[in-house]
């Protein structure tokens, strides 16, 4: 039976090389996007590429309702998920207070509104992928955030709780950029959530694709996106849970 994957953002970028891969390899690949038509023409391009098996799912990893409804169309198709690839990422959104709540939206509660979200349809023994990035190592953070997110005993909530905080103050108070506490953030949701769905057999890790040539890494970054899709994809065929990769070495919050 094949499997099938959801990546969110795979309409461009790293997203959609990782659904490319995956449909090469036979997966059965949803084609999140959260542009309907994007979406449409990426898992066309894709298929054509492929001959393989892709169709797109609208979903705006920030909204709630989008999320909600896909999660509906998704159940309603009886479809169950063996990897799920948190991908969808802003970096240097607008600046100020704005840029700020976009980007930890997009980066951090992107990925556990889509995860709690299909939940449900993920089966035992699943993966989840977050992708990560390297700036959300805890070293750009102030000795204060470096302690709470590298604290074992930190909680889903009380994570979630530091993020409003630190949208509704601005985006100060950290040490570092709104990018980078999204993205150590997310490192610490990732710990947090394996423990949380170990029971289910559910790995979930956070991988960094380095820096990659996408629209946001920009024309000058010295990796491909191939390299940057292949050092994600780790995390579908990782072994453990809760652990930080990047070209299938573990690398430090
Ligand atoms: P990209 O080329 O800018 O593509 C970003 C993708 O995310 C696009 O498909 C975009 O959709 C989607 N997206 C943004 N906001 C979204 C939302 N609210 N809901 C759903 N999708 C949304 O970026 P990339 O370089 O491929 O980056 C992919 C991931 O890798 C991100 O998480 C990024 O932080 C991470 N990363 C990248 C680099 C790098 O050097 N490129 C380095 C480290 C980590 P639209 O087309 O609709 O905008």
């Amino acid at each position: 039976m094949a499997r099938t994957a959801l990546v969110t953002g795979a309409n461009r970028g790293i997203g959609q090389e990782v659904a490319r891969v995956l449909a090469g390899d036979g997966w059965d690949v949803l084609v999140g996007a959260r542009d309907r038509a994007r979406g449409d023409a990426a898992a066309a391009r894709l298929r054509k590429a492929t001959g393989g098996r892709l169709r797109a799912v609208e979903l705006d990893v920030t909204s709630d309702a989008s999320v909600t409804t896909a999660a509906g169309k998704l159940r309603d198709g009886a479809i169950r998920i063996d990897a799920l690839v948190n991908n969808a990422g802003v970096h240097g959104a607008a600046r100020g207070a704005d840029g700020v709540a976009r980007t930890i939206e997009t980066n951090f509660f992107g990925p556990l509104r889509v995860t709690l979200a299909l939940l449900p349809l993920l089966r035992d023994g699943a993966t989840i992928t977050n992708v990560t990035s390297g700036l959300g190592a805890l070293g750009n953070l102030d000795a204060a955030h470096r302690r709470l997110l590298a604290d074992p005993a930190l909680t889903r909530d009380a994570l979630v709780a530091e993020l409003h905080d630190f949208v509704q103050g601005g985006g100060t108070g950290w040490g570092g950029d709104a990018y980078g506490v999204s993205k150590a953030a997310l490192n610490a949701l990732t710990r947090v959530l394996a423990a949380e769905l170990a029971p289910r057999g559910i790995r979930v890790n956070a991988t960094c694709p380095g820096w990659v040539r996408t629209d946001m890494g920009g024309r000058g970054a010295p990796r491909s996106v191939e390299a940057g899709a292949a050092s994600v994809l780790f995390g579908i065929t990782a072994t453990t849970s809760g652990g930080i990769f990047r070209d299938g070495a573990a690398i430090a919050p």
